[in-house]
């Protein structure tokens, strides 16, 4: 479509959290959208009201603002085609329903459940393909009289006419779709409601989006929103280009599920995944920037960002490659930026309440452990021996402190740190290699593993020396001290 304002849209049905295949869609599109200079819209799918739910629609909108993901039109935003969410476009839907029937292109079917699962019954007994028989279509004045009088529901159905719809999708080529395997697909349901197939093509067309980028899941429903377009009196120039994304697999090659690893981009965030890692991660499962690449920006996305550099095979979920991905961005992180991510997860964990103080102590310690981790919820743990109110060695450490060698390890560490009047991690591990290895004639570990669990509590903490000077000299030979005295 040459010359024609790019407007794409991320279309959820919020029955639940955003999951990773959802949010891999919604980066695509918002790329997209932003590498061609076009519209980003953003549209909640919410007509199935049995399972959409406000508390899912305001996740799904927190969500998007949380990894960046800023749209030109939709909720909070408004635009020039709201509103955006279809629970408010009910007259829209049912206009064009209305329309459908006049027209003839759709029809009122009076078949009860019990009947539809007798045909469907038949069809398998007979290795028939599945689907509605068009029994309805062509009723009798009399005939829609009767059902009536039984007092039977109708649904609106549209008639799909015989032959194939063809569409190029931009990532899949050529597809078509025989219609003897579309059968006759329900608009609107007994109750009014509309359906998605309804809905979904309306608002495209209505919003003027020209590019469905989507799951592959939604492959099938396209020659049902095409024949709602045609319905509608659309041109074909008008059609939007469709592009289904790859499946994205779960690690055991299994479709991506609750079952096969986590889904939800809710857990992600707690178990302290950065934004910038989630969207860099999902951009490299159905796409490449090229040459190996696996560290790419937001901005480098935006900029090299095409449907053609999208594979159409499955992508797998790798988790090892995000949290990859998660601790060089981490890295990458200024100490501001650092501290500001990391405050929420040491307020959570209760170990600072966020004095001023606090937070300059947390400023000073967060150099330290910068390299050292892949999730921002290692922080709390990392950080304990610096806040933690009634310090007390593990109980699994305590035996190896209180062995022969870690009692003279202790007493030889006192005896040299003690008249210490500068306290800096290099005077301190001098103090230590001096006493420790030289004189004593101990190897690293064992030397300072014993003042590590000691001063910190635990065999895994940041570098020993600086942690030492953190906590400062009063505070590390009194938990030597201590330690001795178990
Ligand atoms: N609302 C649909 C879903 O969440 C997707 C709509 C679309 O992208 O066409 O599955």
């Amino acid at each position: 479509m040459p010359n024609k304002k790019v407007r794409v849209r991320f279309a959820p049905s919020p029955t639940g959290d955003l999951h990773v295949g959802n949010i891999r869609t919604a980066l695509f599109d918002w790329a997209y959208a932003r590498h061609t200079g076009g519209t980003f819209i953003f549209r909640i799918e919410d007509t199935d009201t049995t399972r959409v739910t406000d508390e899912y629609i305001a996740a799904a909108i927190d969500t998007l603002r949380w990894l960046g993901l800023q749209w030109d039109e939709g909720p909070e935003v408004g635009g020039e085609s709201g509103p955006y969410l279809q629970s408010q476009r009910l007259d829209i839907y049912a206009h064009w329903a209305a329309k459908f029937i006049e027209q003839k292109d759709a029809y009122y079917c009076y078949c009860t459940p019990a009947e539809l699962e007798a045909t469907r019954e038949a069809q398998r007994a007979s290795n028939q393909a599945p689907g509605y028989d068009g029994k309805c279509r062509d009723l009798t004045a009399e005939q829609i009289a009767d059902y009536k009088t039984q007092g039977r529901e109708s649904v609106i159905r549209m008639r799909m006419p015989e032959g194939t719809t063809t569409f190029v999708d931009a990532i899949r080529g050529e597809v078509s779709f025989e219609h003897k395997f579309v059968p006759d697909f329900v608009l609107v349901r007994g109750d009014g409601s509309p359906l998605y197939t309804l809905a979904v093509a309306v608002d495209d067309i209505l919003m003027k989006v020209t590019h469905v980028l989507r799951g592959e899941d939604l492959l099938s429903s396209t020659p049902r929103q095409i024949r709602v377009y045609q319905a509608m009196g659309v041109a074909l120039e008008e059609y939007p280009t469709f592009a289904h994304l790859p499946f994205v697999m779960g690690q055991d090659n299994a479709k991506l599920s609750k079952r096969n690893g986590e889904v939800s981009i809710a857990w992600y965030r707690e178990a302290g995944f950065l934004p910038v890692a989630i969207c860099n991660y999902l951009a490299l499962l159905g796409w490449s920037p090229g040459e190996d690449r696996e560290n790419v920006s937001m901005q480098e996305l935006v900029e090299l960002f095409t449907v053609e550099r999208v594979n159409s095979s499955p992508a797998r979920f790798d988790m090892k490659k995000l949290e990859a991905i998660n601790a060089d961005k981490i890295r990458a992180l200024s100490i501001e930026e650092f501290l500001d991510w990391s405050l929420p997860f040491l307020k959570k964990s209760s170990l600072i309440s966020g004095t001023e103080a606090e937070i300059a102590l947390v400023k000073s310690a967060l150099p330290i452990i910068q390299e050292r981790i892949t999730r921002l919820s290692e922080i709390p743990a990392m950080l304990t021996f610096l806040f933690v109110k009634n310090f007390t060695i593990e109980a699994e450490s305590l035996a190896k402190v209180t062995d022969k060698s870690a009692k003279e390890v202790l007493n030889r560490s006192l005896l040299e740190l003690t008249p210490l009047t500068e306290w800096t991690h290099a005077t301190i591990e001098a103090a230590l290699r001096s006493s420790l290895i030289d004189s004593l004639g101990l190897k690293p570990r064992i030397a300072f593993g014993s003042v590590r669990i000691a001063v910190t509590g635990s065999t895994i903490s940041p570098p020993l020396f600086e942690s030492m000077e953190l906590l400062g000299k009063e505070a590390s030979l009194a938990r030597i001290s201590s330690a001795l005295a178990l």
